[in-house]
């Protein structure tokens, strides 16, 4: 490791939607904050074509447009944006000390963590293909594109029951590929997804590929795992709801997470167990998972970690 060391007043870990607000919020309370981007600068809407409900965007926009956008706000007040990964963390002390791409230590006097979370991807190479022109992993940015149309979802978990009914409601048919012969969501979603007229639920099936013309879904080619029987399913849309990984592998044995390693937050706060450090967006919500209310808690945070700063400055000894 480098001796090389730079203090921070605050370090922002993390480039969607919640990092950017935190930036620009920080900023703006001159906390001359410091950013590394991560490796996918702008996280998960860079990935994604259209985006048409977050707020003030009347026509809609491109996701990597609006990332784009977010980062000109928070450069605008001073955010100094810098292209790296943390690869350490050590909060044991009153000032973190994190170190960026194994050479460089800078010392923080808070630390927003805004990592996000991945969606898992089945790793067909058709599913790579068609992303963002009918494949999609997120029902509720995504759904409206395929009113009264047919589409698949896949997977079997609260989240895929309940996109599934969110797509109900705008598609045509809405065909459920669950691998198993049983759900694994909980038994009021099964409900919710049983008695929805217009989801048809294949049981020990799951997709071999996802068929296009080159630029968009025409349908999923799918196969039954106990006969090997395959079907085309004619569909426009291919939603993949198989789970999302929150993106914490730093911070095992250091900040507390819950059983899928998304970080804890107090209530109504985006606290962490440690001091000074605070944990905003997808990495800490594994229930909206929305642009909108990631940027929402990465306003909380900056606000949060200006006021932790203050009382300390204010504190008697
Ligand atoms: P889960 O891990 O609970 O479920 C993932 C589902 O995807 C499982 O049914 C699994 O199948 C299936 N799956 C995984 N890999 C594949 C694959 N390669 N091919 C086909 N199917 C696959 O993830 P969720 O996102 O659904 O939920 C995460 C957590 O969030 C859970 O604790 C859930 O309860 C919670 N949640 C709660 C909600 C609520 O309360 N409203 C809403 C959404 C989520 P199998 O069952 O065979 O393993």
């Amino acid at each position: 490791m480098s001796r090389e060391t730079e203090h921070v007043k605050c370090l922002i870990i993390g480039s969607g939607p919640a990092g950017y607000t935190a930036a620009i919020y920080a900023a703006r309370a001159d906390l001359k904050p410091v950013m590394y981007t991560g490796i996918t600068p702008g996280g998960q809407l860079t990935q994604t074509t259209d985006v048409e409900n977050f707020p003030g965007y009347p026509d809609g926009v491109m996701g990597p447009q609006m990332m784009e956008d977010f980062r000109k706000q928070a450069e605008r007040f001073g955010t100094d944006i810098r292209f790296g990964y943390i690869t350490a963390v050590d909060f044991s002390n009153d000032v973190h000390k994190v170190v960026v791409d194994g050479e460089k230590t800078i010392t923080a006097e808070t630390v927003i963590i805004a990592t996000g979370a991945t969606a898992k991807w089945l790793g067909l190479e058709s599913e790579q293909k068609y992303n963002g022109f009918g494949v999609s992993a997120c029902a509720v940015c995504d759904g409206f594109f395929f009113r009264g149309q047919d589409v698949a979802i896949v997977g079997a978990g609260d989240t895929a029951a309940e996109e599934a009914t969110y797509l109900a409601k705008l598609a045509n048919k809405v065909h459920m590929l669950v691998r198993r012969d049983e759900f694994r969501a909980s038994k009021a979603m099964q409900h919710r997804v049983l008695n929805t007229p217009n989801i048809e639920i294949h049981y020990n099936t799951q997709a071999k590929e996802i068929v296009g013309d080159g630029q968009s879904v025409t349908g999923v080619l799918v196969y039954d795992n106990q006969t090997f029987a395959e079907t085309l399913l004619p569909v426009t849309g291919f939603f993949v709801a198989i789970g999302h990984k929150p993106n914490t592998e730093l911070f095992h044995g250091i900040l507390d997470m819950d059983a899928n390693g998304y970080l804890i937050t107090k209530s109504d706060s985006t606290r962490t167990n440690i001091e000074g450090v605070f944990a905003c967006g997808d990495v800490q919500d594994h229930v909206y998972r929305q642009a909108v209310t990631a940027a929402g808690t990465g306003c909380m945070a900056a606000l949060e970690a200006e006021r932790y700063l203050a009382a300390k400055e204010h504190a008697v000894f």
